[in-house]
């Protein structure tokens, strides 16, 4: 015999599984953090990507040529405000393929 109440309960899980997701900011919701270090003063200033909304599409000759574009300008909090220019490259599937950074440097590198 089936048991309804029971199934019921697992959907329900899953449902709650996936809401908590969108608000904790997990990799999977499209999103990623760079973190760069300011060439003149040092310090590092983290920046959120949101792969929804921050990106900007430019289109290929031909079909799935489209490659996507993000540039950031991030000026630190501790007083020297020089701007430090990210710049993201991204192909047809949002994955990321090259990163330039003007003032600074990435942290990952
Ligand atoms: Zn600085």
């Amino acid at each position: 015999m089936s048991n309804p109440i029971g199934h019921q309960g697992e959907a329900a899980m899953g449902l709650m599984k996936k809401l908590s997701s969108l608000f904790t900011g997990s990799p999977k919701d499209n999103s990623f953090w760079i973190s760069v270090k300011c060439g003149r003063c040092g310090e590092i200033i983290r920046t959120r990507v949101d792969l929804n909304n921050d990106l900007s599409a430019e289109y290929g000759e031909g079909e799935g040529e489209t490659t996507y574009f993000c540039r950031k300008v991030l000026i630190g909090k501790k007083g020297c405000y020089v701007p430090i220019e990210v710049e993201l490259r991204f192909d047809a599937h949002r994955n990321l393929v090259e990163k330039r950074v003007k003032g600074g440097k990435f942290m990952e590198d």
